[in-house]
């Protein structure tokens, strides 16, 4: 039986995901060796993704510590390396107006507040680190599928302006054809500040870059196959060497080893998103449908489409992956998001795809990010669950989780209160999580049911 939660397809640590980052990688590259001795640090990091090494930076540049990461793959190999490259506001699934029910409004001001703040760490360290990340495009734009999806997007849009002092705006349907892009299925839209893109995979090896000119131990194809505890010690074991540590920070979001610490085990609910980019477009194929934006975009329904112009004149379409992660199931998907891309523009249907891939995103049962400590081991920290938005949130989240660590008491009920409430300690866990796939499609189907009437 596999130890993991979708097909084997999904995790294999060796092969680079055939992306167009990965062909374009840039030639910023951290050495990171693999583990091959037995090592002693202050702090083990499990993945090297935005979350690792953001808190794995953090704790050397600002605190000097003694930090080794540990990466199954090569570092950015997980969602940090593939996603769309939105740096933008998210996070979370619950929505401004039942964040407000739930936590109160000052609670909802400061989550939207750290969002905020998350962008701009990410661009702070873009500049700080002279990572070549190929920014792109100011603010997100939004695009409504009819009227009623035209006033839901309006009425949010000024519940956030409004109560959470998001910089948002509405833009009626001639305004968007205007100034950014059209769709037969356009019906108006939103924008929302701040916002840009960047070319993933190299802000993820730039910041893995950084991390160890600051004086991180990185170690590549070093996934971590046992954890023991040695008195007052975490052991770590990858297949060349280990790691004794004093604490340790999972920072494994989507592809987490639930199999390698009892306490992971159904807390997350890892979800395929896939991507596929055409061939670069001239400027006359992209007038086709008005094509004016360098601003990352999505269709605001449910199962939401994103989508980009790329800095070569590529396009980027994004939306739902595959049930359950097999190579043949992957293939169908594909079919199915080009058909999308086709159906939300339709005049560049022949212009042939050229990349195609996916991973994992990460959701939670409460719907919001979780950064905390074990409630049995509280030497042990996380941070996880960021509703496939991690590009601001892992790194904001990583580096919340480094200042955590230095300040702490040790005591598990010892919160931080600049943490925002909803984002702090483990989400319950799933019922019934190993059927977890299943009802994961059947809220699929439910919510394609219910766009077909929207
Ligand atoms: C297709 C796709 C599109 C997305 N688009 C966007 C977007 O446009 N904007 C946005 O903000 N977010 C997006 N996301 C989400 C975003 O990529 C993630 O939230 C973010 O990268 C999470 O960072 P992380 O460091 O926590 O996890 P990851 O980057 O997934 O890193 C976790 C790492 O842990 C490693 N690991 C697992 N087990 C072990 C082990 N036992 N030992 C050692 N290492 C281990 C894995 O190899 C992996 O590299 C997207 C995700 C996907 C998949």
């Amino acid at each position: 039986m596999s130890r993991w939660l979708y097909d084997d397809a999904m995790y294999r640590f060796d092969r680079p995901e055939p992306s167009y980052w990965e062909a374009t990688r840039g030639s910023q590259q951290p050495t990171a060796s693999p583990l091959t001795t037995n090592e002693q640090c202050d702090v083990a990091v499990i993945g090297g993704g935005y979350t690792g090494l953001s808190a794995a930076y953090h704790l050397c540049r600002d605190h000097q510590l003694d930090v080794r990461v540990l990466e199954a793959g090569h570092f950015g190999w997980g969602a940090s390396g593939r996603n769309g490259g939105f740096c933008s506001i998210g996070g979370e699934l619950l929505g401004g107006e039942a964040m407000v029910r739930q936590y109160g409004l000052e609670q909802a001001r400061a989550y939207y507040r750290s969002q905020v703040d998350a962008i701009q760490l990410v661009r702070d360290l873009i500049v700080d680190e002279k990572i070549d990340s190929l920014r792109q495009g100011d603010c997100e734009v939004a695009m409504a599928c009819s009227r009623q999806g035209f006033a839901r997007l309006k009425d949010s849009a000024e519940f956030e302006f409004r109560v959470l002092s998001l910089d948002t705006s509405v833009v009626s349907r001639d305004e968007f054809a205007e100034r950014f892009f059209d769709s037969p299925l356009q019906q108006g839209g939103i924008i929302i500040r701040p916002t840009f893109g960047l070319q993933p995979l190299r802000f993820v090896q730039g910041l893995a870059e950084a991390a160890e000119r600051r004086g991180a131990k990185l170690h590549a194809s070093s996934e971590v196959v046992d954890w023991a505890r040695d008195g007052s010690y975490h052991v770590l074991k990858t297949a060349g060497g280990s790691v004794r540590a004093k604490q340790v920070i999972l920072a494994t979001n989507g592809f987490s080893p639930e199999h390698l610490h009892q306490q992971l085990n159904g807390r997350s609910l890892p979800v395929i998103s896939s991507i596929v980019v055409t061939r670069p477009m001239t400027a006359d194929e992209l007038a086709l449908h008005h094509w004016r934006t360098e601003s990352p975009a999505i269709t605001a329904v449910k199962l939401l489409n994103y989508y980009r112009l790329l800095p070569d004149g590529r396009f980027l379409f994004g939306g739902r992956g595959s049930a359950n992660g097999s190579e043949s199931s992957a293939a169908r998907n594909y079919a199915g998001l080009i058909a999308r891309f086709n159906q939300t523009f339709p005049n560049w249907r022949k212009v042939e795809i050229d990349y195609r891939w996916h991973g994992l995103v990460c959701m939670t049962r409460r719907m919001t990010p979780a950064i905390g400590r074990l409630s049995d081991d509280p030497t042990v920290f996380f941070a996880f669950g960021y509703h496939g938005n991690g590009v601001n949130t892992a790194t904001w989240s990583g580096k919340q989780v480094a200042r955590w660590l230095v300040s702490g008491t040790g005591d598990v009920h010892d919160v931080p209160e600049w943490l925002p409430r909803m984002m702090v300690g483990m989400p319950d866990r799933f019922p019934l999580s190993s059927l977890r796939l299943v009802y994961l499609q059947a809220m699929i189907g439910a919510l394609r049911l219910v766009q077909r009437f929207h």
